[in-house]
């Protein structure tokens, strides 16, 4: 028989079931597991046998989880944690030493910015940003000391497209660690591992729950690289919870319908967006008009469910538009299943000097909208009528 589909391989794999043998996977809320003897307790801890031990490093709905983003993401191994940034601290945690050297996209997450400016600084590690545009800069930015890329693709929220096929060329030429936060794209859009990607990772936050209801994270990739990321968390204990580990990796058994849905209407949206004169840029991947849509049309299966766009009028118009939607909701998150509209200028990014906002592209009238799953015509229609009423 061929080889099957990895969504099919995803869904069907499963935590071992208990002598009840239920269909849906109970949730094994225990902080530790019994041994049958002192030898099999012995095998265990020296690694020679793979069996739960302590639900910091091991508890079998983790690994449920974690096993079934290896098979989206195409990856060798992978571990989970309480929290996308859990999952980005452990990588640069577990990866880097005092003075090592990181070079990143200018565009990343909020807190990934405050760990590369204002954390990682203290334990000795430092970075360059770069545009990710500009690929000649990307060998300018590198030292003697550079152990580790990262990029966000898409960034959140510019929209703009990383080169993933170049970067994996530039990353293996120079010997370094390539780590990709795929969080926006999810592994059902795009696979970094497959360009030569060493690590990916996510805030299981976002699509992977995709519902708004639980903090999660992980990252997958080359084994040996992971079992360092184990060593460090196992030791420094940023664990997931069997809880939330159960409902993400239930999450995933329709994120391939989500992301289909969430992408048709987004880029319904953004057409629509695009043809009204009050609204400047739209960047969507996959609309014609963005800078990097022939990289985004191979690199990308659909075009994810982000999208930005320029309220002409600025930091006023921007607010006043929130302030006029009916349906959408204002909130921090990304990714669920109902729509969301920010305005980062005044909020996620509002701590950042206009200088830095404008170098990642967040003008003052930017709004990122997260397009859930409700029809496309309502969406359309709420958005519609708030751009209306807010000139
Ligand atoms: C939300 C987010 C994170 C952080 O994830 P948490 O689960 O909130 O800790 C990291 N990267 C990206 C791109 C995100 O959107």
């Amino acid at each position: 028989m061929a080889e099957q589909d990895p969504q099919t391989r995803s869904i069907r794999l499963q935590a071992e079931r208990s002598p009840h043998k239920e269909h849906a996977v109970p949730v094994f809320v225990t902080s530790s597991f019994v041994f049958d003897d002192a030898e099999e307790m012995r095998a265990a801890f020296a690694d020679e046998i793979e069996r739960p031990i302590y639900s910091r490093f091991s508890n079998p709905n983790v690994r449920e989880f974690v096993d079934r983003m290896c098979v989206l993401e195409g990856a060798e191994s992978g571990f989970a944690m309480a929290s996308g940034m859990a999952a980005v601290f452990g990588t640069f945690g577990a990866l880097c030493s005092a003075g090592d050297h990181i070079v990143s996209c200018r565009a990343v997450f909020g807190a990934t910015h405050t760990l590369f400016t204002k954390i990682l600084p203290r334990f000795g590690i430092t970075h360059t940003y770069v545009d990710v545009d500009d690929t000649d800069s990307w060998a300018k930015a590198l030292r003697k000391n550079s152990r580790l890329l990262y990029v966000e693709t898409p960034t959140n929220p510019g929209i703009d497209v990383v080169d993933l096929a170049w970067l994996g060329e530039f990353a293996r030429a120079h010997e370094l660690i390539l780590v990709v936060d795929n969080c926006l794209a999810t592994p059902v859009i795009s696979r970094p591992i497959g360009y030569g990607a060493d690590l990916s990772l996510h805030s299981g936050t976002k699509y992977i729950d995709g519902q708004g209801r639980v903090v999660g994270g992980v990252v997958v990739g080359k084994r040996k690289l992971i079992d360092d990321i184990y060593w460090f968390c196992r030791n420094t204990g940023p664990a997931l919870s069997p809880f939330n580990a159960w409902l993400l990796s239930r999450s995933l058994e329709t994120l391939e319908l989500r992301m289909e849905r969430h992408s048709e209407n987004a880029l319904e949206l953004a057409r629509r967006l695009e043809a009204r004169a009050d609204v400047e840029d739209v960047m969507y991947p996959l609309l014609p008009s963005h800078p990097r849509y022939e990289i985004a049309k191979q690199q990308m299966r659909w075009g994810g469910g982000i999208l930005a766009f320029k309220a002409a009028g600025g930091i006023e118009q921007g607010r006043r538009f929130l302030d006029r939607l009916r349906m959408c909701s204002l909130t921090a998150n990304l990714g669920d299943t109902r729509t969301i509209a920010t305005h980062p200028a005044s909020t996620t990014h509002a701590r950042m000097s206009e200088e830095e906002r404008l170098a990642v592209g967040i003008t003052p009238g930017l709004v990122r909208i997260s397009v859930g799953l409700e029809s496309a015509a309502d969406i359309v229609a709420d958005i519609e009528q708030a751009l209306d009423r807010s000139k």
